[in-house]
């Protein structure tokens, strides 16, 4: 029934790269007889579910929405894909993006521009907008995308949905395809609360072959499935709520945290007072390490080649230039100018230094707080055309996103409303390290 979903609503709201059709149909087969003779016990059995394409799936095109990647076929699978196989998911597919995750829109796709289901003449948000507004339009069960400074989050808040980015290294990274290292990671996108508890289960741990993955014990995240949030104290930074953020956004989320005053918890203005200053941060951090994870792209090792070239350096420079969109250049010139000598110190060191003080300023407002609550996003989603010309606007779009990223945090988003153009709010409920169950306790009271 899903596939059949796709095939009635796909041509409208173009969340796809690739769909497998007769293969998923073959799997779920499969699944359904060893459920049938009583051989599977997990939760996510035989759920039909799309992977954002930037995550690796073994002889399933991988494709990051680039022409630098438009036939790459990996020889191995991202350790979160071989995690759900082993739950005996259903893959649907692979879901579009901005190409190699740099975006807020999935406008900076080379195949295709998503739409919002709510509204196919808006963005879905980004970068992970495929995984959103596929799981919004009923066209997969649940979805994998990947965060680096919002790209679930927003996109989820756009698209009506939940979506989380865990704790930095809660998730396995590899096979993930790198676009800045110290902030990526992957998250689910759901339906429910229920559902991002059941996935997040099935996707976090301890992996070996991720040097950044964390060796802790992760919890049973369903065990947060509780109606009560009485004493869990709510932060609510005033810069979240100031003249930045659309009215009808802030009176949503505010009307939410009163219904969480009502139930019990404990509500509480805080301060990050260098809020203002983690887009310049980001930016710089975020196009420094992608133009040092993308350097591998040469036209030799895999991807797109130029066809016509007169000797190495040609082959180099024609190949970058004619397989990287727009987007992707300007992050690359911009992260190699901030890397290089005589601008590192002022710029990229500086923004390590400014990471710092970031970091220690959520430490700050956790001792007095559990969680902090405020919206995803400034503004609900936008036309389709709107921003593309503007990377500058469209940047100051993640302003209350990144500094998660930056800080390593774990960060939930639970749809709250409704704008006046019943286009969906979504707010963020931004957590301690490794505290998601706080998250998804406090996003269930709205299930
Ligand atoms: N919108 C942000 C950017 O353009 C975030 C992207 C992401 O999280 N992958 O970089």
């Amino acid at each position: 029934s899903v596939l059949d979903r796709i095939n009635a609503v796909e041509t409208k709201v173009q969340s796809y790269i690739t769909v497998l059709g007769d293969e998923a149909l073959k799997r779920a087969k499969e699944v359904q007889e060893r459920i049938d003779k009583g051989e599977v016990k997990s939760l996510l059995a035989g759920i039909p579910m799309a992977l954002k394409d930037n995550i690796c799936t073994e002889n399933v095109k991988t494709t990051c929405a680039s022409k630098m990647l438009d036939n790459f076929i990996p020889p191995y699978d991202a350790t979160v894909s071989k995690k759900l196989y082993n739950e005996d998911t259903v893959l649907l597919g692979k879901l579009n993006m901005d190409e190699f995750a740099m975006g807020a829109s999935t406008e900076n796709s080379y195949f295709k521009i998503t739409r919002n289901p709510w509204d196919v003449e808006r963005v879905a948000g980004g970068s992970s907008g495929g995984s959103a507004a596929a799981v919004a339009a009923g066209m997969a069960g649940f979805a994998l995308g990947s965060d680096t400074g919002g790209s679930i989050r927003q996109p989820a808040s756009f698209c009506g949905i939940v979506g989380m980015k865990p704790t930095y290294g809660a998730v396995s990274r590899f096979g993930l395809v790198a676009f800045a290292s110290s902030m990526d990671q992957i998250g689910p996108l759901t339906k429910d609360v229920t559902d991002c508890a059941i996935v997040l289960n099935a996707i976090t741990g301890h992996d070996p072959m991720d040097s950044t993955s964390a060796n802790v014990k992760y919890p049973d995240y369903s065990k947060a499935l509780i109606n009560d949030v009485k004493g869990i104290r709510i932060g609510i930074p005033k810069e979240y709520i100031g003249d930045r953020t659309n009215p009808e956004v802030k009176k949503a989320v505010l009307d939410a945290a009163e219904t969480l005053k009502e139930l019990g918890a404990l509500l509480e203005e805080v301060s990050l007072p260098l809020t203002w200053y983690a887009v310049p941060v980001y930016c710089i951090i975020s196009s420094a390490e992608a133009s040092s994870n993308l350097a591998r792209y040469d036209g030799i090792k895999y991807g797109y080649r130029a066809e016509k070239y007169t000797d190495l350096l040609d082959l180099y420079i024609k190949s970058r230039s004619e397989g990287f969109g727009v987007e992707v250049k300007r992050r690359i010139l911009l992260g190699t100018y901030a890397l290089s000598s005589g601008y590192y110190d002022e710029y990229y060191k500086k923004a390590l230094q400014v990471r710092t003080l970031i970091k220690n300023s959520f430490d700050e407002v956790f001792k007095k707080c559990d969680v902090l609550l405020g919206p995803t996003v400034p503004a609900t989603a936008y036309k389709i055309g709107e921003k593309k010309e503007k990377p500058l606007e469209m940047y100051l779009g993640d302003i209350y996103t990144v500094s998660v990223n930056i800080a390593g945090l774990p960060a939930l988003t639970v749809p709250c409303g409704f704008d006046a153009n019943h286009l969906p709010i979504g707010m963020q409920l931004i957590g301690k390290p490794f505290d998601e169950s706080t998250l998804l306790r406090v996003g269930y009271t709205f299930e």
